[in-house]
């Protein structure tokens, strides 16, 4: 295949970082991003080395691993203090550790490469609202509002997160279901350096679970890059400016508290004072925390889709990231396995025949992967946020049992590294 023109609808994570690796290529890519000025948003999540050995292909680990923290180990313990799980990245691999990161540092060094790279063109405040079969199969977007076309594209990457629209009009077998479980987040400043090492969480039954997550120094201030002209590049919600706090800036923690998607309201009613008690009693690590939590909008809340859908692909269209497989956050996978999306979609197109040929072999190469991860993202969740309270028990006694035994150990740990392709199935290629 020649140069391609190439679409990329979302310049979220798996929307730049495909932008990346095709423009390398050789393909001429535009990335249509619906937001005018793109923030550095976003919750903590979790970097694993399946995710960081693609941001090391793309050459960007080393601007996005010194601004997080790195975690050695997950702790589970429930609010009386019995440790119901403790899996370390070292038990499958010395080497191996995972990152607490704030999401905008991803977004902001994927999304700045890819403003810098000379294949893409980025054009942002452009709400893609459908797609348009036009001349020679090739397709054309659509913009909401105006219904204006744009580009004629040999090929359209859809990265658009899981409430993409761009789906709606496909025969393949799907289903889209909001979560009814979400979270509260916030992410302050650790100014004593207490959150280290762990991601620590503490459960009361399956309807509470709290987090902290050590987060490092979050995005740094700096002006936009894209052609839109010069504005100022905002700090997260919550995050320091850089300049408020010299060079680095304090480390930051992220708080979690699990809920249910129909009790915010109730929550936003309540006593906030009140609900900060109840969570001290259960997790009195978190008081550096909560003192840093003045009201109810201290916290933002973030529900989650699930997104199930086969195969991925059209003749000229791909689904990639939360689009395609959007799953409840349990695992700590989404931005890892969208990175992952980025690379397998590359390694597809390299040297197929045709752009349908390169999207089935996509499809078909990551069929596995995806499928395992949401059957035990599925299976697990339940055992942590929902109203099968029976669960507990299993839980508390048979999970803490079992990660005793050292076959299940490691098939736990190579989960939460992003590796896993099932109990019988030799371990994920990373890429190199
Ligand atoms: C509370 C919470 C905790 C999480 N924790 C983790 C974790 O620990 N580890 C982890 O790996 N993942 C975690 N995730 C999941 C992770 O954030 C997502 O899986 C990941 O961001 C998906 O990336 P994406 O690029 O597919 O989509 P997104 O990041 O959602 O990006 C989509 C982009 O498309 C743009 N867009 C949307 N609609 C349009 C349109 N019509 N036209 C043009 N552009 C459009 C959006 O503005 C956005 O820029 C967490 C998620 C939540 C909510």
């Amino acid at each position: 295949m020649g140069p391609l023109d190439v679409a990329v609808v979302g310049t979220g994570t798996v929307g730049s970082a495909t932008a990346l690796f095709l423009a390398r290529q050789g393909h001429r890519v535009t990335l249509y991003e619906k937001v005018a000025e793109p923030q550095t948003l976003g919750a903590g999540i979790m970097l694993q080395p399946s995710g960081m050995a693609v941001l090391r292909v793309l050459g960007l680990e080393q601007d996005v691993v010194p601004r997080g923290d790195r975690i050695d180990r997950l702790w589970v313990q429930t609010a009386s203090g019995r440790k119901v799980m403790e899996l370390e990245y070292a038990q499958l691999e010395p080497s191996l550790f995972g990152v607490g990161l704030h999401r905008g540092v991803l977004f902001d060094v994927l999304y700045r490469a890819a403003c810098r790279e000379p294949g893409v063109t980025v054009r942002t405040g452009l709400d893609v609202e459908d797609l348009h079969p036009a001349r020679g199969g090739r397709q054309s977007v659509i913009e909401r509002g105006t219904r204006k076309r744009h580009g004629l594209h040999d090929l359209v990457v859809v990265a658009n997160g899981a409430r993409s629209s761009l789906r709606d009009d496909t025969s393949f077998v799907k289903s889209v279901e909001p979560y009814p479980w979400g979270a509260l987040w916030a992410i302050v400043p650790d100014f004593d350096n207490r959150f280290t090492g762990r991601l620590f969480q503490v459960v009361r039954g399956t309807r509470r679970l709290i987090g902290l997550l050590p987060t490092g120094h979050g995005p740094l201030e700096r002006s936009r890059p894209s052609a839109a002209g010069p504005s100022s590049w905002s700090e997260a919600e919550g995050a320091p400016r850089r300049s408020d706090h010299g060079d680095g800036g304090p480390r930051q923690v992220s708080f979690f508290f699990s809920l249910r998607a129909d009790q915010l309201d109730a929550f936003h009613a309540g006593d906030f004072e009140g609900w900060k008690a109840g969570v001290l009693e259960d997790v009195p690590e978190a008081a550096p925390v909560l003192g840093q939590l003045t009201s109810h909008d201290s916290l933002l809340f973030s529900s989650y889709h699930d997104v199930v859908m086969w195969p991925w692909n059209t003749e000229r269209v791909v689904y990639l990231g939360d689009a395609a497989h959007a799953m409840s956050p349990q695992l700590g996978q989404g931005c890892n396995l969208a990175l992952l999306d980025a690379w397998y979609l590359a390694e597809a197109m390299r040297g197929a025949e045709s752009v349908p040929d390169a999207l089935f072999r996509y499809s078909r190469n990551r069929r596995w992967h995806l499928s395992w991860y949401q059957f035990i993202t599925r299976w697990l969740t339940p055992f942590f946020q929902s109203d099968l309270t029976w669960l507990q028990p299993l839980r508390d006694y048979g999970m803490a049992w079992s990660t005793k035994v050292p076959w299940v150990r490691k098939q736990m740990v190579s989960a939460m590294c992003g590796v896993s392709r099932g109990p019988f199935m030799p371990l994920l290629r990373l890429p190199k």
